[in-house]
């Protein structure tokens, strides 16, 4: 029987790296949450539903939640799914810096959340999934049968998302992305829906010390112990 994979935890931290490889290891669909809630902010700052201040304009967003789409296609040359907004490939314009400074308030959005969470059950309901992001295995799926929840220190996050967006060729400085960072956990942390958590039956993972392979190898090793394939 396939299983539900909930893997939560601080921002920048690699989880979505190993969720799409344990994913693509064992056959199951991977869902990357925090796509989702990029979209969402997309849509906003499109929208002009960003006013001057950078404040979120929760009124002039509510009635038109209906018109943010998001689906995932897989992308061949790639390997891994690229996120769609009405149908419109927006893979690479939910990554910049404009969007991951104001996808956290968007994410604190109670009505976004209801939305975004209704979508993912969906999404996970026939298990088989590894859905990666901050309150999975506690809000969306807290019943799923193996949870990990992983953490590295901020500098260590921020070095590799700035390492990330460098070599993509963006141009961004070392301390706006640390800041940003901790930002986005000081106000994941304190929302009142849903805040990130560890669940108290998840698996923890610091992998502030660990190679991308040294953490794929710990993530296999653990499903394989869950399932005992
Ligand atoms: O995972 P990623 O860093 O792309 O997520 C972007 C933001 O989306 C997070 O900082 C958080 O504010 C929000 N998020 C969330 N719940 C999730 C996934 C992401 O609130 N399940």
């Amino acid at each position: 029987m396939p299983i539900t994979i909930a893997i939560d935890g601080h921002s920048s931290c690699g989880k979505s790296t190993m969720a799409k490889d344990l994913a693509r290891q064992i056959g199951y669909i991977y869902i990357d949450s925090g796509a989702m809630y990029r979209c969402c902010t997309l849509f906003c700052i499109e929208q002009g539903l960003i006013r001057e201040d950078g404040t979120v304009d929760v009124e002039a967003l509510e009635p038109r939640m209906g018109e943010i789409n998001v689906s995932f296609r897989f992308n061949p040359e790639t390997g891994r799914p690229d996120a769609y907004l009405n149908g419109e490939n927006v893979e690479s314009r939910i990554r910049t810096m404009e969007v991951s400074s104001y996808v956290s308030p968007v994410a604190a959005i109670p009505f976004v959340r209801k939305a975004m969470t209704a979508q993912q059950q969906l999404m996970g309901q026939k298990g088989g999934i590894v859905m990666d992001g901050r309150d999975i295995g506690t809000a969306v799926f807290p019943n799923a049968e193996m949870k990990v929840f992983v953490t590295a220190s901020p500098e260590v996050r921020a070095q590799r998302r700035y390492d990330e967006l460098r070599a993509k060729g963006d141009d961004v400085s070392f301390d706006e992305i640390l800041k940003n960072l901790q930002e986005r956990d000081r106000i994941d942390s304190t929302r009142e829906v849903a805040p990130l958590r560890q669940a108290p039956d998840a698996l923890v993972l610091d992998n502030s010390h660990l190679t991308i392979e040294e953490q794929k190898q710990w993530l296999l090793d653990r499903f394989k112990e869950k399932t005992g394939e």
